[in-house]
């Protein structure tokens, strides 16, 4: 008992319980007054502590070394590791002189935390000059430096550099190989990056977690999930990590049911929602059209920090409800949170969609004036359209032109938009010029103003733009609706028969049909004609991909159970006027996400007030 309570005085064990500074300064005090600071050992324990922990402190980890007579290796890579990590990775690299001027021999360590300094300076040359002691000393080809190297090299672009240090090493280790897939993937080239996946010896979660992530980033969000069920056959516990990618699929492709199971998985495993992960489900649910459940995820979470907040304010405006979406600034105010760059492209959208003109030239203001946050493209792209929709087209011109850098294509587009919306054709052309010198492939410009011909009659436009789309090989994306049915997704393109249900499909569109006939309902056959919209013309208008997709929701769901598609295009009006219709008529709730936002369908009107 004696020899216990005598142990557990000594300082550098209550480490242990240290959970503030100020506790944390009594024990230093302690370890000075009985010189315990001396021991190399000991004074390792100590920079460790302040170095790395939550209550960080890199000045005081700083002042203990160089109390220490000789510093441990460890002591030094630690500081390295921490400086790598802090606002100030450059200072790794001076105490890495420092070292070598007072004889303390690098290890495989410092090397790995040297080349993460690098990465962070973002300097090529410093990472050559690192890279080259590594070779000298004998650590190249050791896992975490390798895999250290090959992350910086694939970071500046260099994949080639990479994929020759990889191919040095007789038998690279699991991180190397992650190191590597991670590579392939920065530079997009996703096949390769499969390649080194399906070559790899033994995977570990990280491992499966860099192909996932890699396929997420780059918008294969399908392979994504299909990985995701690979990696859950296989036995492998995702981890946070994990969980946030496999979400972000989720949201890309509206499936909500897979969002859902990563949800239940959270909670069935006791695994801590972590601010980073909350965010990643509220971000799922308000994009899979599920807002209330969006809210219900915020309203529980205990730490909140601005993306959390400002992805719930953004999901709110893509949803129609700008008064919700503002009125979550002043809590989050109350919160003591202070608004960022993306909680004011949440807050321009909200007053767009709200016509709150004035609100919104205040916040625009207020980011300037008050938050000091220097506004991008994206904010003014914001600022045109919330004139451009409320009618205020020479406001929306004088955004563009007085923009400190050149406009891009999004904010030519919103003006384009607002042109339609407010039937403004020789504004509009000139928007769709400026577009297409900016990309000259935007098909979706080219449609919208096709669009605007169409509608005041303008024919020799609709032919005319047609062959310029020709002439200059503008291929149009085709239309396509994904519904996710018990957990799988289902995509339509338009006028597709390859469904196995096809059949069943065609019969229920019939029934539909005779239904909406028999309430009055007319196609607009003139716009068939013409309208090059968001499908093919050539394509009767029964076939768009969300007529398909409403359909199968209506044969595949429960008759209680709201049904919800994703277009990768806008809606055209004969579907938007189908689908309100629809809604009326059988009683059912349906939700389209289409490019641009969200619209609920219920008792025959839409939440966007045909304002899209
Ligand atoms: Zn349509
Ligand atoms: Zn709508």
């Amino acid at each position: 008992m004696a020899a216990l309570r005598s142990i557990s005085k000594h300082p550098i064990l209550l480490l242990e319980s240290c959970s503030s500074m100020a506790h944390f300064k009594q024990i230093l005090a302690q370890t000075i007054t009985t010189t315990i600071i001396q021991d190399a050992f000991h004074a390792g324990k100590l920079i460790a502590f302040c170095a790395l922990s939550d209550s960080l402190n890199l000045d005081y980890a700083r002042l203990i070394l160089s109390l220490t007579k000789e510093p441990t290796i460890f002591s030094l890579n630690t500081m390295i590791r921490a400086y790598s990590k802090s606002s100030t990775p450059e200072e790794g690299l001076s105490l890495y002189h420092h070292m070598k001027k007072t004889g303390v021999p690098p290890d495989n360590f410092t090397f790995t935390f040297l080349v993460r300094t690098c990465t962070q300076i973002s300097s090529i040359g410093y990472g050559k000059v690192v890279h080259g002691s590594a070779i000298k000393l004998g650590f190249e080809l050791d896992g975490h430096v390798e895999s250290a190297l090959i992350h910086m090299y694939a970071n500046f672009g260099h994949v080639e550099s990479a994929r020759q240090l990889f191919g040095k090493s007789p038998d690279p280790d699991i991180v190397a190989w992650t190191a590597m897939i991670g590579a392939w993937a920065k530079c997009n080239d996703l096949d390769r990056a499969r390649e080194c996946f399906d070559r790899m010896p033994r995977r570990d979660s990280i491992a499966w977690n860099a192909m996932i992530t890699g396929y997420v980033h780059a918008g294969y969000s399908r392979e994504a999930l299909s990985l995701f069920d690979d990696m859950q056959r296989d036995g492998v516990r995702p981890n946070e990590a994990t969980m946030v990618s496999v979400l972000s699929a989720c949201s890309h492709l509206g499936a909500m049911d897979q969002g859902k199971w990563v949800h239940v998985y959270i909670e069935k495993h006791r695994l801590k929602l972590t601010v980073t992960l909350g965010t990643a489900l509220i971000d799922m649910y308000a994009k899979c059209g599920n807002i209330d459940r969006a809210m219900e995820v915020f309203c529980r979470m205990q730490e909140k920090n601005v993306f959390t907040w400002s992805s719930m304010m953004g999901g709110m405006a893509m949803h129609g409800h700008g008064d919700a979406c503002i009125e979550l600034l002043g809590r989050m105010r109350e919160a003591g949170v202070a608004p960022n760059e993306v909680t004011f492209v949440a807050l321009l959208h909200g007053c767009s969609v709200n016509g709150s003109v004035e609100k919104g030239r205040e916040f625009f203001n207020q980011m300037v004036g008050v938050y000091r946050i220097e506004p991008k493209a994206e904010h003014y792209g914001c600022m045109v359209d919330l004139y451009g929709r409320a009618g205020l087209l020479s406001e929306a011109v004088g955004v563009i032109h007085g923009m400190p850098f050149d406009p891009h294509a999004g904010a030519w587009g919103a003006l384009l938009g607002a042109c339609r919306l407010h039937k403004n054709l020789v504004l509009g052309e000139y928007a769709l010029n400026k577009i297409i010198e900016i990309e000259s492939h935007h098909d979706g410009a080219y449609v919208l103003l096709s669009n605007m011909y169409a509608a005041s009659n303008q024919w020799d436009g609709v032919s005319g733009l047609r062959s310029l789309m020709r002439e200059r090989g503008v291929r149009k994306e085709p239309g396509c609706s994904v519904i996710e049915v018990d957990g799988v997704v289902h995509e339509f393109f338009v006028g597709d028969r390859s469904h196995p249900n096809f059949r069943e499909i065609e019969a229920k569109l019939g029934e539909i049909w005779g239904r909406l006939r028999l309430e009055g309902y007319m196609p607009n056959t003139t716009q068939v004609l013409f309208d090059i919209e968001e499908e093919e013309k050539e394509d009767s208008l029964s076939r768009h991909s969300e007529k398909l997709a409403i359909a199968f929701g209506f044969i595949s769901l429960g008759p209680e159970v709201p049904i919800r598609i994703v277009k990768n295009l806008r809606v055209c009006t004969d579907c938007h006027d189908v689908t309100k219709l629809m809604s009326k008529v059988f009683g059912r709730e349906i939700v389209v996400r289409d490019r641009n936002r969200f619209h609920h369908f219920r008792d025959g009107t839409c939440s966007c007030m045909d304002y899209w």
